[in-house]
């Protein structure tokens, strides 16, 4: 309605501004031949008021059809607003319902049997093998592109609307800040909002969606999972792959809080890497059995609870079952498991959002670790879902912190950058130029920064 509303305004403005112009073409007209008698000036110009008058009322009959009577004045927008809000709510009501009316197969759930261990699907054995094949096949898609391993970024988020509005604008920066990040070092992503498989909802989500993407992207060398609340903090950044050559996972960790202390934070998985390999597939299919939501779930989390230490109490979550798993069978697989903590390819939010300021006053980007931190995690904050561990205010602030913190380097190509730190407004940091080439190298963030010294202004 909106829209016709709009359309049947300019139609008749249009009109409206033909039956207008008449007098102006005339005038135009007597501007080029001033032979027109004064009679006949006066006559033209009485047709053209009628004219006027014409289409000014089948404008008004467009307007009374299409909006209706009594809809205009004020409380007409009033009106508007209240259909919208009450459409709106009840699209977010169909949406987060798990009922699909539509749906014939919905209500059928397979149950789980919880005497037979959950599995991620068929077992795979020769991967290795077949993958290779393919890539022999297959040159159109090489797993190496300027001798770079070829690198797919996953992330994603529940296939629901977040409980507020806020959180959905903070997925939508967020997957902003991948993109940007991918554009500029040439690595692809994916966003992923489909549960592939039902038991293993929530933070299990990744384990069934990296399995599927390395199954069906054999041309992918390594496969980065990086969840939704974490964010690139340093765009310059980039990942020393070739120090991960004789390994095939990648995550951010402490061996000391890992196998002394048995720590559930000695590593994180909000952002790790998987080598597309037979390897990873047996260690997702190691993974997932504590995984299947209900008592499964429920029943791991009280093992995972009792094992590590600091672990408070609650069902069994992706992290703690993966360190359990690695204390466990160290043998089995610590051989292939790189610990990473040179740089921050996990960062814990709480210690390095306020510091931000001081980074820029001292350092820039390209370091990658606490003085230039690659990536900034919100563990805790939960800004889709409707409570976290952290008060919400902080949260937000410290998001659109490590957001604008970001966003500065990449406007930074551009010529422009926020006007502070949690300021959505940006403001322009070099003058315009006739000649960009010039600069146009000075400023491309993929050329190394590192020797340069100062702050990145
Ligand atoms: N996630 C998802 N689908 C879901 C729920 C979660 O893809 O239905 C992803 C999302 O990217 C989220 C991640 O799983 O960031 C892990 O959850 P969260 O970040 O809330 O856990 P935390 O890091 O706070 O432990
Ligand atoms: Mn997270």
């Amino acid at each position: 309605m909106g829209q016709d509303h709009f359309s049947a305004q300019k139609r008749s403005s249009g009109g409206g501004g033909g039956a207008v112009g008449l007098p102006t073409t005339t005038a135009n007209g007597r501007a080029g031949r001033q032979t027109l008698s004064r009679g006949r000036q006066i006559q033209k110009t009485f047709n053209n008021i009628k004219i006027t008058i014409l289409c000014g009322f089948v404008t008004i009959l467009v307007l009374r059809g299409t909006i209706g009577v009594g809809n205009l004045g004020s409380s007409d927008a009033d009106v508007v607003n209240q259909n919208l809000i009450e459409e709106t709510n009840r699209i977010l009501a169909e949406i987060r319902s798990d009922n699909d009316p539509n749906d014939p197969e919905d209500p059928a759930e397979s149950e789980i049997n919880p005497n037979v261990t959950y599995t991620l699907g068929p077992k795979i054995s020769n991967w290795d093998q077949d993958r290779k094949a393919w890539l022999l096949q297959n040159n159109e898609f090489p797993s190496h592109v300027k001798g770079k391993p070829r690198i797919l970024l996953v992330t994603g988020s529940p296939p629901k609307p977040c409980d507020n509005a806020i959180g959905d604008h903070f997925l939508l920066k967020s997957i902003k800040n991948k993109i940007d990040y991918c554009r500029i070092h040439g690595i692809e992503i994916v966003y992923n909002m489909a549960h592939l498989d039902k038991e293993l909802a929530g933070y299990w989500a990744k384990l069934p969606l990296l399995r599927k993407l390395m199954l069906s992207h054999p041309e992918v060398e390594w496969i980065w999972w990086m969840d939704s609340d974490a964010m690139f903090t340093d765009m310059v950044f980039e990942l020393p792959v070739t120090k991960y050559d004789n390994y095939n996972m990648v995550v951010h960790g402490y061996p000391d809080l890992m196998f002394n202390q048995k720590s559930w934070i000695a590593l994180n998985t909000g952002s790790f890497l998987f080598r597309n390999c037979q390897w990873s597939l047996d260690l997702l299919d190691a993974w997932a059995p504590m995984g299947p939501k209900g008592p499964i779930r429920e029943e791991a989390g009280k093992i995972l609870t009792a094992n590590l230490k600091g672990r408070p109490a609650f069902e069994a979550d992706d992290q703690s079952a993966l360190i359990y798993l690695l204390l466990s069978q160290k043998d089995q697989w610590m051989d292939k498991v790189f610990l990473e903590n040179q740089y921050y390819l996990h960062g814990y939010w709480a210690g390095l959002v306020d510091r931000y300021e001081e980074m820029m006053e001292k350092y820039h980007p390209g370091l990658g670790d606490e003085r230039w931190p690659f990536v900034t995690h919100f563990v805790g904050c939960k800004p889709c879902g409707s409570y976290g561990d952290y008060p919400v205010e902080r949260c937000l602030k410290s998001m659109e912190r490590a957001f604008n913190f970001a966003d500065n380097q990449v406007l930074k190509l551009y010529g422009f950058g926020h006007r502070g730190l949690l300021s959505p407004k940006i403001k322009r940091i070099r003058n315009e130029t006739a000649t960009p080439l010039e600069f146009v190298d000075q400023f491309d963030i993929r050329r190394p920064v590192l020797g340069k010294s100062g702050s990145q202004n």
